[in-house]
């Protein structure tokens, strides 16, 4: 949006600049009305494409410094780079003529002929950035050739040079860009303020120094260096130096080699998830770029792991052949296109599914979680500061301690923002309206259960789950205010969400009888009839093989009503009218949102109400047996970290979080 936006500007400033030039550029006499711009505007408006904002220059200078093939960079930045960038390299240098050749528009020496075009290697290639930089802001370039004798110096303002010569310098390269937009005011004027302006640059930096591990990278604001990253950290060593200790500790690691596709990934588990999409880095031959088949195929994986709004937190480097993608397609590079998206996506999506199925997701106990001493990811859209205190706020909320039992209502089970409306059983609620009571659910989800844990081998995704509990053991759990289960394992001990956990097996069950063939149903006695709207009447109609799939029958009951004459025996105790009120509004939901076609989802939200509506509620008192049963089957569901909706079945407190937590240690 912003480079759109820059481009506006420069437009109208274009606009007003051919006029002031056309004086000069034709001739009195000239009758023609196109012209030729002249080179200083054209660097201009290139510059409105690539030099956003000093975050933009430091990048090229950076991006310049690795093609060179520094093994060492600095970045100085003087008022949030708006007075001063400055980047260092000991790369491969320039010679004097070089240094003329830099500024020129269109000149680089990283492309030869144009098949170099379809089979890029270096971070750079269209020859623009110098030129661009150099016509909007003062410009030194210092340069020693490796094995030269001396170096050389040229200052640029505008398109000129105005001084070159030799230099005593190291070997390697200095570029200086100070009073950035200093002859474009319009841009100039949109700068924001220092810390917003750190901030963007900041990001920039963290982006390269993520790509480029090998090499070592230096930050220093105003006069204080805030980052030394040492040359060969590894990827979790850079992450933790950037960030936070906490988080890089945290990440999951993913490794896949598959059809050219190399993939080195870390992940983030779902409780570290974020309101934004600021901490998800993506990385192509080392290059940061955004994609929305990479971003859709986590996004994915994580489904079901995370709550609706929520984003997760991750960082995948992929390295794939330099013709399996074209990196020209946007003047900033942020973006590219895959010669074949659907294997990046497929790729991607079992990648990280095997993996989340092989880990243990179970958020444990983490009283300031949210504390991020390092950077904080700068969208180069907005200034999100505001948003990321709330979000600091909320994950601080998020990731409260817990305070298990003794504690009055309502700070129930003490986890009471993580949980909004379940956790609090208010008997009266248990007593009065649920559509299945206690009883019912408890005998629905022993009917829909075997006792015996699988043939070794049948689930093998689950085995190596860390908190895996031996289905066979009894596992000792107490109710506690007949919502949550607190039950030892290997390591510790869980902290269940009866509603949540036993939501998420029904859910699973479900979904595995869906793509086994429809629903089974059973027919209702009486019919049930319910008046809907008319509108309601054709959607229904429209979503027939749905309707078929669940098992539910319907037909037209006059202009505007239905009849339900057969219903899933999985929602043998749910009240059928408000059932279908629900789904009717579901599909509403979907029709106006335009997602017609996607009857996957409707019938996995279905599926999900469904169990919803038929777990175990909060405040329903379980016999020990249903409580075992129940605490079983946790080990032999997928995802069963976290119900469908994304939220939390369990915590874990290990035995150690304990002995920190009483000052054993
Ligand atoms: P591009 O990077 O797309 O080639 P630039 O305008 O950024 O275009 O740079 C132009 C040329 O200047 C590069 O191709 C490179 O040869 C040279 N150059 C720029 N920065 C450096 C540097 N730090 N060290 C060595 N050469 C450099
Ligand atoms: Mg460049």
């Amino acid at each position: 949006m912003p480079a759109t936006f820059g481009l506006i500007i420069l437009a109208v400033e274009r606009k007003r600049n051919v006029t002031a030039n056309t004086k000069r550029l034709n001739p009195v006499e000239s009758t023609a009305k196109i012209r030729v711009l002249p080179d200083l505007l054209v660097n201009k408006i290139a510059a409105g494409e690539v030099v956003e904002r000093p975050a933009s220059v430091a990048k090229e200078l950076m991006e310049n410094a690795l093609d060179a093939g520094a093994s060492r960079v600095t970045l100085t930045i003087e008022d949030g780079g708006k007075q001063l960038i400055r980047v260092t390299d000991d790369g491969e240098g320039m010679t004097a003529e070089d240094l003329r050749l830099a500024i020129t528009p269109h000149a680089t020496s990283k492309l030869a002929c144009e098949e170099d075009l379809y089979a890029i290697v270096s971070m750079g290639f269209r020859g623009e950035a110098l030129a661009s930089i150099g016509a909007v802001s003062s410009l030194r370039m210092t340069s020693r050739k490796r094995d030269a004798l001396e170096g050389h110096c040229i200052t640029v303002a505008g398109d000129q040079i105005q001084t070159s010569q030799t230099a005593g310098c190291p070997e390697g390269t200095t570029v200086e860009v100070r009073d950035l937009f200093f002859n474009v005011p319009a841009r100039r004027k949109f700068l924001r303020a220092r810390a917003t302006e750190t901030g963007h640059v900041n990001e920039q930096f963290a982006r390269l120094a993520l790509g480029f591990p090998e090499c070592a990278f230096e930050l220093t604001n105003q006069t204080r260096v805030t980052h030394r990253l040492p040359a060969g950290q590894s990827v979790r060593e850079r992450i933790g130096s950037l960030y936070s200790r906490e988080l890089a500790e945290e990440l999951i690691h993913l490794e896949r080699d598959e059809r050219g596709l190399i993939l080195d990934g870390y992940a983030a588990p779902p409780a570290r998830s974020r309101s934004t999409t600021s901490w998800q880095y993506l990385f192509v031959n080392g290059r940061f770029v955004r994609d929305r088949f990479v971003q859709h195929a986590i996004r994915e994986a994580y489904r079901g792991l995370m709550e609706h709004n929520r984003q997760p937190v991750y960082f995948v480097f992929l390295t794939v052949p330099p013709e399996a993608v074209d990196v020209n397609v946007h003047p900033t590079k942020i973006e590219v296109r895959w010669r074949d998206s659907n294997l990046i996506h497929s790729q991607l999506l079992s990648a990280f599914r095997e993996t989340f199925q092989r880990a243990d997701l179970t958020p444990s106990f983490q009283a300031d979680r949210a504390a991020n001493r390092g950077f904080q990811p700068g969208r180069s859209d907005a200034d999100g500061d505001p948003d990321r205190a709330r979000q600091q706020l909320a994950d601080a909320l998020r990731s409260a301690t817990p305070i298990v039992g003794n504690s009055a209502p309502p700070a129930y089970g003490g986890a009471g923002p993580a949980f909004p409306s379940r956790n609090a059983p208010s008997p009266a609620a248990a007593a009065a309206g649920s559509p299945v009571d206690a009883a019912s659910a408890a005998e629905l989800w022993r009917s829909t259960h075997t006792d015996s844990p699988p043939e070794d081998g049948e689930l093998p995704s689950e085995r190596g789950m860390a908190t895996a509990l031996d289905p066979t053991r009894s596992s000792r759990a107490i109710q506690l205010h007949n919502t949550y289960l607190v039950v030892e394992s290997d390591e510790g001990m869980l902290i269940i969400d009866q509603h949540a956990l036993h939501e998420r097996i029904l859910y699973n069950q479900f979904c595995a009888r869906i793509t086994a063939g429809p629903l089974e149903s059973q027919r209702l006695l009486l019919p049930e009839t319910l008046t809907i709207a008319p509108r309601q009447l054709a959607l229904l109609q429209g979503n027939n093989p749905l309707l078929e799939r669940l098992g539910i029958e319907v037909t037209p009951f006059g202009h505007d009503a239905i009849a339900v004459h057969s219903f899933p025996v999985l929602l043998k105790d749910t009240d059928v009218g408000p059932f279908m009120r629900d789904l009717l509004d579901k599909l509403e939901h979907q029709d106006n949102e335009g997602k017609l076609a996607d009857t996957e989802t409707v019938i996995h939200e279905l599926l999900d109400m469904m169990a919803c509506k038929a777990a175990v509620k909060a405040g329903d008192p379980l016999t020990p047996q249903e409580i075992d049963t129940l605490v079983a089957q946790k080990s032999l569901v997928e995802k069963s970290s976290n119900c469908p909706h994304g939220r939390p079945t369990t915590l874990r407190l290990s035995v150690q979080d304990l002995e920190k937590q009483f000052k054993r240690t």
